[in-house]
C-alpha cells in the first residue's frame, strides 16, 4: 500500500500582538475513536522516558473527510490555536487497528514530537523509521513484529 501522508505547517501570524494565547479554560478535543491511539501514544511515550501530555501540548484530534486524494491523514500547526491532528474519514473506516495506530503515531511524530519525514531504508528495502513519507519507495513494515522497533526510533530520535 502507498502511503502519501502530508502535514501543513500554518505558521499563522506571529504572536508578538497576542499577549494572551492561552485560555485557562480551554478544551483541547479528541474523538473518542481517536483517542485509544492518543492513549497507547502516550503509554509507550512513558515508557520511553517521553512525558506525553496532548494537554499541555494543546493537541487535537479529528476525523474528517479529507477532500485532498491519497491524504490519510495531517497534522495542522498552529502557533496561536491548538494543533490538529485529522484523520481522513473514508481511511479511518477501512483501516485496521494496526493502520490506524500507525497514522496517528505518525502524525503525532510531527505534532508532539517535531519530527520531519525520515525516508532511509534498510539494505532490504524496508523503512528503517515509521517517519517516512510514504512517497520515496521503502516498505512500511509497521506490524505487531516491527513495532517494537519502530517505536523505539520515534521516541529516542
Ligand atoms: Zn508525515
Amino acid at each position: 500500500m502507498i502511503l502519501k501522508i502530508r502535514h501543513i505547517f500554518l505558521i499563522g501570524i506571529i504572536a508578538t500582538v497576542i499577549s494572551c494565547a492561552k485560555n485557562e479554560e480551554e478544551v483541547i478535543y479528541i474523538d473518542s475513536e481517536i483517542k485509544p491511539y492518543f492513549d497507547r501514544f502516550a503509554a509507550e511515550g512513558e515508557e520511553r522516558g517521553v512525558t506525553v501530555d496532548f494537554i499541555a501540548a494543546r493537541i487535537e484530534g479529528y476525523i474528517e473527510d479529507v477532500d485532498e486524494t491519497n491524504i490519510l491523514g495531517q497534522c495542522e500547526r498552529n502557533s496561536i490555536d491548538p494543533d490538529r491532528l485529522i484523520m481522513d474519514k473514508a481511511y479511518w473506516i477501512s483501516a485496521s487497528d494496526m493502520d490506524r495506530e500507525f497514522l496517528v503515531f505518525h502524525e503525532l511524530g510531527h505534532c508532539f514530537l517535531n519530527r520531519t519525514h525520515l525516508d532511509t531504508s534498510d539494505s532490504n528495502g524496508n523503512c528503517t523509521s515509521m517517519m517516512h513519507s510514504g512517497t520515496s519507495g521503502c516498505q512500511n513494515r509497521y506490524n505487531t513484529n516491527t513495532r517494537e522497533t519502530y517505536l523505539d526510533e520515534l521516541f529516542e530520535n
